[in-house]
């Protein structure tokens, strides 16, 4: 049993109302137990939204918004709900300013990438549970 991000599994949970269905994924789920979670819904926010993207540590939207407190948010709920099964591992999408693990992009909304992992993941990561990414199915 994993967690995964539920963009990936087909359901439009995006910032822009859409989906991002990955069918390596989708497969593994017809063999597996895969839980779909989306954190920044969980965070609070409604779909969709505005996009957001980290930045010196905080997440803040493209009207400047400081988003970091919703985004830390579904993070725990999302670390909850694993300990709640003991689930040990997480398939999440990369380079989400939640979900992104090793990548995720500068805060200039450029499209520039840089290393870094989402809010999400980062705290899976210190809590000893494995992420991976779409690529890595
Ligand atoms: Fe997908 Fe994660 Fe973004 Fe939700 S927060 S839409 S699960 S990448």
């Amino acid at each position: 049993m994993k967690l995964c991000s539920a963009c990936l599994l087909g359901l439009k949970c995006r910032y822009d109302g859409k989906n991002k269905p990955n069918e390596k994924v989708i497969n593994l789920a017809a063999k597996e137990t895969l839980i779909p979670i989306c954190p920044e819904q969980l965070g609070g926010f409604s779909t969709p939204r505005k996009p957001a993207e980290q930045k010196n540590g905080q997440v803040i939207t493209e009207d400047g918004d400081d988003v970091t407190i919703n985004f830390e948010s579904g993070a725990k709920q999302v670390l909850a709900l694993a300990k709640l099964y003991d689930i040990r591992s997480a398939i999440l999408k990369q380079r989400s300013p939640s979900c992104g693990c090793g990548q995720i992009y500068d805060g200039t909304f450029s499209k520039t990438i840089i290393e870094g992992d989402g809010i999400t993941t980062k705290l899976l990561k210190e809590n000893g549970i494995e992420v991976l990414t779409e690529d890595d199915i």
